[in-house]
């Protein structure tokens, strides 16, 4: 497999990166580490025939963890291996720890690995082999091969720190042609979308920074990831959770999922009835419970969805056991 020829720019400033991806709207890519973009590009998965570099962009590289704030271009290294990071928010250390492996972590970044292509069987593949299959809806083809009919891709999302993010309340700085703009991390990926399109990202906007609000500082949090391979693979299921109690009682409590579905996803709606009460073992299995019931893994990667499932309620219940036990 070899990258087939495109132009690439190495913009200096924002201003600049986003005239380019302006001249040249649908053909372009923004590449950070590449640890993600160029294997899709040598698989031919949807190339482009423009990538611009950010790497030459100061801002985004800033890293200030005592501030929460976290540049896009800071690598999965920097995360992983920040002592201020490991004591305030230990869920989003662990979860960029357990990220591929040191050589990955070493160029991969927090924007891209927000933004990481989602992935399946039927996708992930050479180009020989999807052509014998007739390709797919998210590449060349028309129809879907795990659901089969022609609108949707359910693609499974397979980042590592969108969970851990999310539980923390994450925001996202982002900039466009049209100026800049927050949103919550959790309305950056958009469930509405046809599965190809996944987030609510402008034509041509890209990811400044993310922030984490210093509430999160406060709480307990941890990351649990399923993986066929630990040294090395993707995740199967990966549950973020947080945890901050008030004597007995819970102050906050958050949940997110990610390897399950299309979209990262979190359930405030099951977890915050539990603020103000007691925590105790019946009412995490009974969450856990819940949140097995609400995801819906479908038979794209090498997991049976089945299997994934139920290790959601395990992987769950043991977070909370755990963050519980810590607090
Ligand atoms: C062998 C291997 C194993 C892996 N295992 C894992 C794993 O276990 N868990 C995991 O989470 N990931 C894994 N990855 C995927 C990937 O390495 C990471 O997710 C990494 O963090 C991606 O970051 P990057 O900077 O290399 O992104 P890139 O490849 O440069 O970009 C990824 C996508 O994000 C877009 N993008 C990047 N930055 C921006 C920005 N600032 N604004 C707008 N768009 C942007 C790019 O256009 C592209 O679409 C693995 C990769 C490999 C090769
Ligand atoms: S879920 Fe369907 S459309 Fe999406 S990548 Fe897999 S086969 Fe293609």
């Amino acid at each position: 497999m070899h990258l087939e020829p495109f132009e690439l720019h190495q913009p200096a400033t924002l201003d600049e990166a986003l005239q380019v991806a302006a001249s040249h709207p649908g053909d372009f890519d923004y590449l950070a580490g590449g640890t993600d973009l160029l294997p899709n590009y040598k698989m031919r998965l949807n190339p482009r025939g423009h990538v611009i570099a950010l790497g030459g962009i100061p801002e985004l590289h800033a890293f200030a963890p005592e501030a929460g704030t976290f540049g896009s271009l800071v690598t999965l290294r920097q995360i992983e291996r920040d002592p201020v990071i490991a004591r305030d928010y230990p869920g989003l250390s662990e979860a960029a720890r357990q990220v591929a492996t040191p050589l990955v972590r070493a160029s991969g970044s927090l924007g891209g690995n927000l933004l990481v292509e989602t992935r399946c069987f039927f996708f992930n593949q050479s180009a020989s082999w999807r052509e014998a299959l007739g390709y797919c809806l998210k590449a060349e083809g028309d129809r879907c091969h795990v659901v089969p009919q022609k609108e949707r891709c359910y693609a499974t999302f397979s980042g590592d720190l969108a969970p851990s993010l999310l539980v923390l309340g994450a925001e996202v700085d982002l900039v466009s042609f049209q100026g800049p703009r927050t949103l919550a991390l959790d309305d950056l990926y958009d469930p509405r979308g046809d599965g190809i399109r996944r987030t609510r990202l402008l034509p041509g906007e890209l990811v400044v920074r993310v922030r984490v609000p210093p509430e999160g500082r406060k709480s307990r949090s941890t990351y649990r990831k399923l993986r066929v391979r630990p040294a090395f693979d993707f995740p199967e299921l990966g549950v973020a959770a947080l945890l901050s109690l008030e004597g007995q009682r819970v102050r906050s409590l958050r949940l997110a999922v990610g390897g399950l579905e299309t979209y990262p996803r979190s359930f405030p709606t099951l977890t915050g009835p539990l603020e103000g009460t007691t925590l105790t073992d019946e009412s995490i299995a009974e969450l856990a419970r819940r949140v097995q019931g609400m995801v819906r893994p479908v038979h794209n990667t090498f997991l049976a969805p089945d299997y994934r499932k139920r290790m959601t309620e395990v992987f769950v219940r043991r977070a909370l056991a755990d963050l519980r036990g810590a607090s």
